[in-house]
């Protein structure tokens, strides 16, 4: 079966209040209606996620929380677990990302809030990136062990279909202008598919879904989805925009 094309929309710790959430919501859901071969996830802050989900929005668009618990339940202050976000109607959760990572997430954690998230009913989307580049490729092999650690222990069937977002952290929060090329990208999934193919086999990475993520905006989307070979997006700041994320969305719609 054909996959869908995919844009997550990660809104960090933004906006501040929720009638200036429910502005950019409604900018996406417009946007969102009228897309063909596109799913739209949005991740917004937890505290926007209930009321948000709750306003008309087509069956296309789905919402995602930015992070859950390690743990499944328990007394652990501060944290929401994966069932609490499954029975907000929240259907994805972003794990790994960078952010987290850079206070104290280990790949090991990430590892276990996988099988949490798939243990609660939801979907994750896992981040994997290096922090920096140089010449002799080592952060080829520091993505290989971050995609090993990562999925090694998670059973085959949820690797079916598993969703990759790739995000060099170096290129997050830039500009279009400092993000990866198009041909880099490409480069990148295919690398992305051949690790996760050594360890799960090749006819499981076949069927990951790769997300390119760091500085999309609507100066670069075009020519990373064309050229990019992946399936759509994770976007930060420009999901926040109600001009421009509705004009990725509608970019990523084009690749059938
Ligand atoms: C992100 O939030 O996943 C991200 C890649 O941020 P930005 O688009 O701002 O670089």
């Amino acid at each position: 079966m054909k996959k869908r094309n995919l844009v997550v929309a990660n809104w960090k710790m933004h906006p501040e209040t929720l009638e200036e959430a429910k502005k950019i919501f409604n900018s996406s859901r417009l946007a969102a209606k009228t897309l063909k071969n596109t799913d739209v996830v949005i991740c917004p802050p937890f505290p926007f996620l209930q009321p948000l989900s709750k306003l008309e929005h087509p069956k296309n668009l789905y919402f995602g929380a930015q992070n859950i618990c390690s743990e499944p339940e328990g007394a652990f202050t501060g944290e929401v677990s994966a069932v609490i976000i499954k029975n907000l109607e929240a259907k994805y959760a972003i794990i790994g990302y960078s952010e987290r990572r850079a206070i104290g997430e280990t790949n090991q954690i990430v590892a276990r809030k996988l099988q949490t998230a798939y243990d609660g009913g939801l979907i994750p989307i896992l981040c994997v990136g290096e922090k920096s580049r140089d010449r002799d490729g080592s952060h080829l092999e520091f993505l290989r062990n971050q995609i090993k650690e990562c999925i090694n222990s998670l059973q085959r069937k949820h690797l079916v279909g598993m969703i990759i977002a790739y995000e060099p952290v170096w290129a997050i929060g830039k500009s279009y202008k400092e993000a990866l090329g198009a041909t880099d990208v490409h480069e990148m999934t295919l690398f992305i598919k051949k690790s996760a193919g050594e360890i799960v086999g090749m006819d499981l990475a076949e069927s990951f879904k790769i997300l390119y993520g760091g500085s999309v905006e609507t100066a670069n989307d075009d020519d990373i989805m064309e050229k990019g070979n992946v399936l759509g997006f994770l976007v930060g700041h420009a999901s926040l925009d109600t001009k421009a994320f509705p004009s990725i969305l509608k970019v990523a719609d084009t690749k059938k």
